[in-house]
């Protein structure tokens, strides 16, 4: 598993909140769990405030969010 830029320790959420997509789409690449809070995706649970794995669309990668 490969390593997501050191330092993120903020979630989606509180990215989103400060408008930090460069770290969204960093942390959003490969994505493997959703917020079930706020629906955002990211590769590591630890990026998300009410993490869920994304187990049934790993072929699915196509699908991005706005
Ligand atoms: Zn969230």
């Amino acid at each position: 598993m490969k390593n997501i830029e050191e330092g993120l320790k903020e979630t989606m959420c509180v990215l989103a909140a400060r408008k930090a997509l460069k770290e969204m789409k960093e942390a959003a690449k490969d994505a493997e769990h959703i917020c079930t809070s706020c629906g955002r995706s990211a590769a590591q649970k630890e990026a998300l405030c009410v993490p869920e794995p994304l187990k049934d669309s790993k072929e699915h990668e196509e699908h991005k969010e706005e």
